[in-house]
């Protein structure tokens, strides 16, 4: 079935994460954005996916409305496996990691959704998974910067129910304080690549009987394979890959011996075909996956059904925020901590127009047979 319009939109949350916002890559961080991608077949058939995202919105959404989307017009929407080759091609001088590969994560998944409704069948299910219940969460909380917040929100989110938490903070301090909050609750500390290897080695060797499940891109720069395998050699078990380029990029950091968990990102990878290519690798080297998914929209959904069909010991992260409305709501809410796998066909939740349209911010840009250039 021929793909016949790529639209882009963004909706912006309001939301509350239980202490001062931070800001994200120099800017003001007030608002939840999504970035939506609605793709059409032409028998009128819909899917949605969302392209990474945050602070990289702008980019994002250029690179779909410029070139990713106009490239995707007229192509057969089944032919995944073709389109990732042949799409990702077309782009790869365009950068191998970056808003381009971004975009068309986006738009993978929306053609995903359309397989599985095309199908009548639950993503999770089209990828041979079986339903095994809700999913428990991780709760990843955002950066406080402050022993007491990091310790409080803990605390919030044990109550809550997440079995799991994950601090964004720095100091050892923080993880004690957390820890004390969190009672029997494992936790997590992910520093985003604050570190360079000798100060990274350093704090590994203070943190290394405080029973981290596990510490995430320790070191700066991420493509520094062998600085990490230099703290993972401390043994606190480390994680890392939301910052690499496809499936070479784990190869790269598997072969390094840098990496205990594998955490790839399905809007920023190159979508949903990739995200399994990368679960079969780690497969094959006894590496476990534990997605990255900061994300509450059609992102978040389809990493609840790629772990619903392939992870073993399954919880999915979820940001630790309060947020006034969603229009993907209530799959991106959870109960209790744990989160319920859509049932209805593709990802099984489309968007409530109604909250779409109370929360728009911006253009709504449609790409279609009659402005592709
Ligand atoms: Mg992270």
């Amino acid at each position: 079935m021929k793909i016949t319009a790529v639209e882009t939109s963004v909706v912006a949350l309001p939301f509350d994460m239980g202490g001062p916002k931070p800001a994200f890559a120099g800017r003001p961080w007030d608002n939840l954005e999504i970035l939506l991608v609605k793709v059409e077949t032409e028998d009128g058939l819909v899917g949605w996916g969302e392209a990474f995202g945050h602070a990289a919105i702008p980019a994002t959404k250029a690179a779909i409305d410029t070139i990713v989307g106009p490239l995707m017009i007229g192509r057969d929407a089944g032919d995944i496996q073709g389109l990732s080759r042949t799409i990702l091609h077309s782009l790869h001088l365009l950068g191998r990691n970056g808003s381009f590969v971004y975009g068309y994560s986006g738009i993978e998944i929306a053609l995903w959704d359309l397989a599985g409704k095309r199908a009548n069948q639950p993503l999770y299910r089209l990828l041979g998974g079986r339903d095994r219940g809700p999913i428990p969460g991780y709760a990843s909380l955002l950066a406080y910067n402050d022993d007491a917040l990091a310790a409080k929100n803990t605390a919030a989110a044990s109550a809550r129910g997440y079995r799991f938490i994950k601090l964004h903070e720095l100091t050892r301090s923080a993880v004690l304080a957390s820890q004390k909050a969190a009672g029997d609750v494992p936790v997590m500390m992910d520093v985003n690549c604050a570190w360079s290897p000798p100060v990274a080695r350093a704090m590994a060797a203070s943190l290394v009987d405080d029973g981290l499940m596990w510490l995430e891109e320790p070191v700066w720069p991420p493509e520094d394979v062998e600085g990490l395998a230099s703290v993972r050699a401390y043994g606190i078990p480390i994680s890392a890959g939301e910052n690499v380029a496809g499936l070479f990029g784990f190869k790269t950091l598997i072969d390094a011996g840098a990496i205990d968990i594998a955490q790839p990102s399905v809007t920023k990878i190159g979508g949903i075909a990739e995200m399994l290519k990368i679960f079969d690798l780690c497969e094959a080297h006894g590496i476990e996956v534990c997605p990255h998914s900061p994300y509450f929209g059609p992102g978040f959904i389809a990493t609840l059904h790629i772990i619903q069909a392939r992870m073993e010991k399954r919880m999915v992260e979820v940001l630790w925020l309060d947020m006034e409305a969603n229009p993907f709501d209530p799959w991106v809410k959870g109960d209790k901590g744990l989160f319920a796998v859509p049932e209805g066909p593709g990802l099984g939740a489309d968007p409530d127009p109604s909250v779409l349209a109370r929360y728009r911010v911006g253009d709504v840009t449609r790409i279609d047979g009659r402005n592709r250039s």
